[in-house]
C-alpha cells in the first residue's frame, strides 16, 4: 500500500557524500526510533502460533489451508490498530494485515501535537508503536504483509497476502492513503537521489543544505518546519497565493526565519543527473520561468487513498475514496470501512482512530446479529 513512497536506488549527491535512499519510506530509518515496536510477525509464525493459541485463528495447520478469523483488519494506521484494540477486547481475535509499511502515514510524521493525551506532543512512530503494543496486548495478531487480493463475493471472505489465504467472517478495511507525487519524469528519476516524500526519513541527509518543499497544506507546512532542524534554508513552494493549511501552522511557518515562502510557484522540472541540483520553477500568475539551485526536494502535496486491491468490489467516489454506508458499512454486508481510505474531509489521526473504534463495534454487533458470534458485552467497555 505504500508503493508510491518507495525510494529506489542509491544516491550519490556529491563526490564526498553517498546517501542510501534504497528503502521504502514507511520502513526507513527515521530520526525518531520506534521505541516499543514489537518484532515483525511472519505468516509462518502466525501459522505456528495459531494451532496452539486458545482463541486464535480457527483453522491453520501449516498445510496451506486458509487461516480463519472472525475479523481480518486490512491496514495498521490509527484506524486499523484502534479497530484491532476494540475487536480484540471483544474476543474476536482479529488478524491485522498490517502492510509492509506498517503503521501508516504517522510512521512518516515527526511531531504529532494534536493527538489528545500528549501535552508535549509525540513522535508519529512512537504513537504507532504504542497502539500496536496495545492491540497485541489484547490478543490481536499483527502480520506485516500487504494484502494483495480480496474476494468479497461470499462469506467467509477471502483475503490473500504473500501467498497465504485468510478467511474472515467480517473485514475492516483501513488501508489509509499514500503520498502523492507531482508526476514529473525528472521527479521520478531523482526519487531517492534528493527527491523525497518523507522529511522524517530523509531530512537528516540534508544537514546544512538548502532544500525545497512543495505544497501548501498542513503536511507541507509541517515538513518545512521539521526540515529547518537540518537544512540551512528551506524554500516552501506553493502554487497559489494562500495556504490551505491550518492557521497555527501557517503562522508558525511565516515566523520561521529559516523558511522562505514562494507563493504562486510551480515546479516544472527537477534538475540534476545523479542527484538534485536545482528546480525549474514557473510563476503561476505571470508564467515566467526561473531556476532555483537546491540540494533536495520534498514533495508534500497530499495523499491518495489505497483502494487498488478492492477493484470494483467496493464503491469508490469521484475523488477515489471508498464510499461508506450506514456509518462504517460498505455495499458488501460484513465489510466495514475506517479511516483515511474513505475520509477526505478530516483525515486526522484522531478521527481515523475514532473511525476504527466505530467500525470494530459495528463489526462486532453485525457478527452477533448474524449469529456468527455469541452475544458479548465486551465491545464498548
Ligand atoms: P492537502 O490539505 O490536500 O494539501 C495539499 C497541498 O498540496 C495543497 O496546498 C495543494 O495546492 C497542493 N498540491 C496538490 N497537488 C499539487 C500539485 N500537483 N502541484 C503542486 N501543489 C499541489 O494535503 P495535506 O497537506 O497532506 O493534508 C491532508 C490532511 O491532513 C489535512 O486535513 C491536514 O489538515 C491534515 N494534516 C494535519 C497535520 C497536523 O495537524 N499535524 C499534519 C499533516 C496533515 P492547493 O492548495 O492549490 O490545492
Amino acid at each position: 500500500m505504500n508503493e508510491q513512497m518507495t525510494n529506489a536506488g542509491t544516491a550519490s549527491r556529491s563526490p564526498s557524500l553517498t546517501i542510501d535512499f534504497g528503502h521504502e519510506a514507511a520502513t526507513s530509518v527515521s530520526p525518531a526510533p520506534i521505541a516499543a515496536a514489537p518484532p515483525a510477525v511472519t505468516p509462518l509464525a502466525i501459522l505456528g502460533e495459531a494451532v496452539a493459541a486458545p482463541g486464535g485463528p480457527m483453522s491453520s495447520r501449516g498445510d496451506g489451508s486458509p487461516i480463519h478469523s472472525n475479523v481480518v483488519i486490512i491496514g495498521s494506521g490509527p484506524a486499523g490498530l484502534t479497530a484491532a484494540i476494540y475487536a480484540a477486547r471483544a474476543d474476536l481475535t482479529p488478524i491485522v494485515l498490517a502492510g509492509s509499511g506498517a503503521g501508516g502515514q504517522l510512521m512518516l510524521t515527526s511531531d504529532v501535537e494534536n493527538y489528545p493525551g500528549f501535552p508535549d506532543g509525540i513522535q508519529g512512530p512512537d504513537l504507532m508503536a504504542a497502539m500496536r503494543a496495545q492491540a497485541e496486548r489484547f490478543g490481536a495478531r499483527i502480520v506485516d504483509v500487504d494484502a494483495d487480493r480480496v474476494d468479497f463475493g461470499s462469506r467467509p471472505f477471502g483475503i490473500w497476502a504473500r501467498g497465504i489465504e485468510y478467511r474472515a467472517e467480517a473485514v475492516i478495511v483501513a488501508t489509509g492513503a499514500s503520498a502523492m507525487w507531482l508526476g514529473l519524469e525528472s521527479e521520478e528519476r531523482l526519487r531517492g537521489r534528493g527527491v523525497s516524500a518523507c522529511a522524517t526519513c530523509d531530512g537528516f541527509f540534508f544537514r546544512d543544505k538548502e532544500i525545497a518543499v512543495v505544497g501548501g497544506g498542513d503536511t507541507a507546512l509541517e515538513e518545512a518546519t521539521y526540515l529547518t532542524r537540518f537544512a540551512s534554508k528551506v524554500h516552501l513552494l506553493h502554487r497559489r497565493d494562500q495556504f490551505r493549511g491550518s492557521r497555527i501552522m501557517v503562522d508558525r511557518t511565516i515566523a520561521n526565519p529559516k523558511i522562505e515562502i514562494h507563493y504562486n510557484t510551480a515546479v516544472d522540472e527537477v534538475l540534476g543527473d545523479a542527484h538534485v541540483e536545482g528546480l525549474r520553477l514557473r510563476d503561476t500568475s505571470s508564467g515566467d520561468a526561473r531556476v532555483m539551485p537546491t540540494d533536495g526536494l520534498f514533495v508534500a502535496i497530499g495523499h491518495r487513498p489505497n483502494t487498488e486491491i478492492f477493484g470494483d468490489r467496493l464503491e469508490i467516489d469521484a475523488k477515489g475514496y471508498l464510499v461508506v454506508r450506514d456509518q462504517t458499512g460498505s455495499r458488501v454486508e460484513g465489510v466495514f470501512i475506517a479511516g483515511d481510505v474513505h475520509d477526505h474531509r478530516y483525515r486526522q489521526a484522531v478521527t481515523a482512530a475514532g473511525d476504527g473504534c466505530r467500525a470494530a463495534i459495528d463489526a462486532e454487533r453485525w457478527l452477533e446479529a448474524s449469529g456468527i458470534t455469541a452475544t458479548s458485552a465486551a465491545s464498548a467497555s
